[in-house]
């Protein structure tokens, strides 16, 4: 843990903002050392508390800020750091902007763009009243721009992720051979996404282990309401740019070879698979992705059987293609976005989502796991989680406060893209074509969780039924209105306009016994 940075308040020129998302340290703004300018950085309660967090992922944070606060000291840059527990803790960025402006009488204040919507705001109206002028910098770390997938899509009602994906990868060279795509297919998707077999081992998960107690008794002495469970001494989230490099090259060399093939997997035999759990290093921007994705492609050119190209498309789609992309259709779509409720659904989410005790042992696991670690991988977000509090009618503002807090990766760019559009479909189809829900079909067909459960996926009505059954049919039998008239969608309608009437019945009576006790699952 790095010592206290100094809190040393010469006068200056400038005063630059660095958010705890903006830990890129080859950003042009720290190429040189000016004297004139010093650097902001601050733990604030406003951050701690737009959501419950994870305390490992705000125990992540703190910690990579602080370690980054050091390396630009270390670099000769001067910067005010301010800890949660410090007595003038100013609370929110506007008033700590204020403040330090005015002790440092700085004619200049400069911040990167923001992320996230709600600092957008806040930042922007930061010199209200103020003598300084407000200036504003690009992060210098996406591919795209805040407006270029809308600019992409203009005069489109399809916002298909594949047609943005293919123009990224023709723009940037990526996995290009000229102007055709290497090795002459787009997509591998389908020789992917396979059941883990016993027979295949599963590296550990690569740790970086340190303490953070101090950080976590800051934390209790602020009064931060947190979830989830940490180790204070055994801290294993990277947090600096060394460690997110090095968990590159574990990653490319360890687990990239079977990435794809497994990545939809869901066993109770691991917790993060052949992932990569790059996502925090990412979104905080201690590295880029494109860096990410050079390095990959780099390492498939220079040596093609390492790992085929099935694995490798498959992982720069994810970075070059989904990343941008959510972030594209946020700055595209908020804030009406956030309002979003295309069912109309206005359930509560089930206690147990916050301890992880239920009988449903897939929901079991991918809870406990999310608890312990502040980490699922997405299969696990998308068709475990994201699929009941659909087909349970939960409201999208539930789904996404838990969402939101729960992950170490999540910021709401891009937790909130994926939430209440892919995996909720609140957006009516903006993100996805047709929701992502299942019976219990796909999770016994995509793992072990189903054995040993308290519920069997082969019934669908009675005690023992997985609740799964009969919720999906329910989804469908209440949202005909809205859903019918979706190609992808009708062939559903028809089996279900087959089956005998009192199949019918009984199924729509068993769901709606269920949701009317949602929390004895
Ligand atoms: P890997 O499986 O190794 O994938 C590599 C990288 O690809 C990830 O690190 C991530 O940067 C990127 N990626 C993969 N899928 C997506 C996607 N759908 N959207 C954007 N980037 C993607 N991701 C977040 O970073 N923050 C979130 O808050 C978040 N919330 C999600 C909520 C739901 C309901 C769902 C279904 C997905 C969410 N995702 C989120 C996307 C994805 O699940 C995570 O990026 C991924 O699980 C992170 O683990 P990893 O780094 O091991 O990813
Ligand atoms: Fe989940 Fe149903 Fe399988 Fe149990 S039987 S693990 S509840 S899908």
């Amino acid at each position: 843990m790095p010592e206290k940075p100094n809190h040393s308040l010469k006068p200056a020129r400038i005063l630059r903002v660095v958010l705890g998302d903006q830990l890129n340290i080859g950003h042009s703004w720290f190429a040189s050392v000016d004297p004139e300018v010093v650097y902001l950085m601050a733990e604030l309660r406003s951050e701690t508390d737009y959501a419950k967090h994870h305390i490992q992922k705000v125990v992540a944070f703190f910690t990579a800020m602080r370690c980054f606060a050091q390396q630009l000291e270390t670099l000769g840059h001067r910067v005010v750091y301010i800890r949660i527990d410090d007595a003038d803790n100013p609370g929110d960025f506007p008033s700590a902007i204020r403040k330090v402006a005015r002790q440092l009488g700085v004619q200049e204040v400069s911040y990167q763009l923001p992320d996230e919507y709600r600092l957008d705001r806040a930042l922007a109206s930061s010199a209200e009243g103020e003598t300084y002028q407000l200036t504003t910098a690009d992060t210098e770390h996406f591919y795209t721009t805040r407006t270029e997938l809308a600019e992409f899509f203009k005069g489109k009602k399809l916002f298909l992720m594949e047609n943005f994906y293919r123009a990224m990868r023709r723009k940037h060279g990526v996995l290009m051979d000229g102007s055709e795509p290497a090795t002459g297919q787009w997509n591998y998707d389908h020789d992917n996404r396979q059941k883990l077999p016993d027979s295949v081992a599963v590296p550990p998960a690569k740790r970086y282990l340190r303490d953070v107690s101090e950080v976590v008794e800051a934390l209790e002495k602020s009064g931060v309401t947190t979830i989830g469970r940490i180790e204070p001494a055994a801290f294993i989230w990277p947090v600096t740019r060394a460690e997110a490099l090095d968990l590159l090259e574990h990653f490319t060399e360890h687990l990239l070879p079977r990435f794809g093939a497994y990545q939809d997997a869901l066993t109770t035999r691991d917790w993060s698979l052949f992932h990569s759990r790059l996502s925090f290093a990412m979104n905080v921007k201690l590295m880029g992705p494109r860096e990410v994705v050079d390095h990959i492609e780099q390492r498939w050119r220079r040596d093609p059987e390492h790992a085929g190209i099935a694995q490798v498309e498959g992982f720069i789609r994810q970075i070059l293609g989904w990343r941008e992309y959510m972030r594209g259709i946020y700055w595209a779509k908020m804030p009406e976005y956030a309002t979003l409720n295309f069912f109309e659904h206005d359930s509560a989410l089930p206690d147990w989502f916050w301890t992880g005790n239920t009988k449903m042992r897939c929901l079991s696991h991918a809870i406990n796991q999310s608890l312990d670690y502040a980490y699922a991988h997405h299969i696990q977000r998308l068709m475990v989680t994201g699929n009941f509090a659909l087909l349970a009618g939960i409201h999208p503002d539930e789904v996404d406060a838990w969402y939101l807090g729960i992950y170490i990766d999540a910021l709401e760019w891009v937790e909130i893209t994926n939430t209440r559009g892919m995996s909720q479909f609140a957006d009516g189809g903006i993100v996805g074509s047709k929701p992502y829900v299942s019976s219990a079909n796909y999770i016994h067909k995509m793992g072990n969780y189903c054995a040993g459960c308290h519920y069997k996926p082969s019934e669908k009505t009675g005690a023992s039924a997985c609740p799964f059954n009969s919720l999906y049919w329910h989804f469908y039998a209440r949202n005909r209105e809205k859903l019918e008239r979706n190609p992808r969608i009708g062939m559903m309608y028809r089996t279900w306009d087959k089956m005998q009437p009192e199949a019918r019945e009984a199924l729509l009576n068993h769901a709606d016994s269920l949701l009317e006790n949602l929390n004895a699952l």
